[in-house]
Formats: C-alpha cells, structure tokens, sequence
C-alpha cells in the first residue's frame, strides 16, 4: 500500500502538471470557437446578400423588358393615330395609349426602385464580403497562436503522460478507480497532505491517532471533510518527474 501511495502521490504531482499545461493554452480554443460561429453567420449574410441582389439584376431586366414592349406598343398606336379616320377609331387608339402610358410609368418606376436596391445591396455585399474577409484572417491567425503553443507544450505533454500511464499501471485498479472519481469530482485534486494535523486542501482538523495511521501509509484513508485521500509528506517525498 505504501508503494500505491506513493504513485498516487506522484500520479497528483503529474495530473497538477498536465493541467498547468493545459491552461497555457488559455482561452483560445474558446475564441476561435466564436470566431467559426461568428464567421459562419457572416459567411450566411453574406451568400444571402449576393442571391438577393442577383435576384434584384434579374427583376430589373424583367421591368427593362417590359418597358420596351410597351414603348414598341406606344410608337405603333402613335402612327395608327396619324392613320384614324373615324372619331371612334381615334377614341379608342387614345384609351389604348393611355393605358400603355401608365404602363410605361409603372415599368419605369419600378426599374427606379430596382437600381437603388441593387446600388444598396451591391454596397452591403461588398461589406460583408471584407468583413467576411477580416474574420477569417483573425481565425488564421488565433489558430496559428493556438498551433504554437500546442507545438510548444506538446514534447512535455507527451512525457507526463507516458509517465501518467507507468504510474497508472503501478496502482491497483480499484485504488486507482477512486482515484480518478475524487480527482474527477474536486477539480483535478485528489490527494491531500496531513500537515499540523489538519487536511492542507480543505483545512480540517484530523485527530492524532488518525494522522498516526496516515503516517504509516499502510491504507487508504480519506479526509472525512473532502474526501481527498490522505497522504504524509515528510516521510515520502514528492516526486515530480
Ligand atoms: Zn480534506
């Protein structure tokens, strides 16, 4: 058991290590997570932006056909008025005129309308189009970031968790077990220290005759305040590498 312990200590030292090198990485796989997101939105803005306008070119060709037939319309019932003979001939040539004319007005109303949307739609598309531009040069570069300092700790990452798997394997599996249940529980913390008779992690008194048994590291005993298994350093040393 003392020899168990013993690795549960050193198990500790390497898991304390693992995390601190974990948390350099700070929160950049958070903020590249949000800049995707955020990109994809822009990315949806943008492809919706560019189908809206062509639909507004396609509309605008529509109405610019249509203004030419009616103007085709205009000049013929133009001549045929030069050619009436009849007052009833001309009368109805003119309402034939005059319905054309608001057509007309409706057809170049409409293809007003139609060059200030595609003006407007243009100008947002360009926008998005650099917006989407400036998101993603910044995801390029925090994944650069993130990629450095993975490089960077990836060489000692590797060597404490070859070392986390001897230690692993040196424990029997039901120590090891509650091991990682308590550690998994209390924040990566599951061994504590007896230290002037009292847990160090959650600072409760333990009774002399308990930290005797401690002392002895021949079982596992846990702080009965957190739960932690509780260990005596000054006899066994911490061995962090
Ligand atoms: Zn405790």
């Amino acid at each position: 058991m003392k020899t168990m312990l013993n690795s549960l200590m050193q198990l500790q030292s390497v898991d304390n290590k693992l995390q601190a090198l974990e948390a350099l990485k700070g929160d950049l796989p958070q903020q590249i997570q949000k800049l995707n997101d955020e990109l994809q939105s822009l990315k949806d803005r943008h492809e919706a932006e560019k189908n809206s306008l062509v639909a507004a070119k396609k509309s605008k060709l529509h109405w610019e056909g249509e203004l030419k037939v009616i103007e085709e319309k205009l000049n013929k019932y133009q001549e045929q008025l030069y050619a009436v003979t009849t007052n009833k001939e001309y009368d109805a040539i003119t309402i034939e005129i005059d319905t054309a004319k608001e057509k007309k007005d409706e057809s170049e109303n409409k293809i007003l309308e139609l060059i200030e949307e595609e003006e407007t739609r243009t100008e947002e598309e360009k926008n998005l189009a650099a917006q989407v531009e400036t998101w993603q040069e910044n995801l390029i570069e925090k994944e650069k970031e993130l990629q450095e300092k993975i490089q960077a700790t990836e060489k000692e990452s590797l060597s404490y968790e070859d070392r986390r798997n001897k230690l692993s394997s040196s424990v029997q599996r039901n120590v090891l077990y509650q091991y990682e249940r308590i550690r998994k529980g209390l924040g990566n913390s599951a061994v504590a220290e007896v230290r002037n008779y009292a847990c160090d992690r959650c600072l409760s008194t333990i009774p002399p005759q308990r930290v005797v048994e401690i002392k002895m590291m021949n079982q596992l005993i846990l702080c009965e305040s957190c739960g932690r298994i509780l260990v005596h350093k000054s006899e066994n040393k911490l061995v962090t590498n």
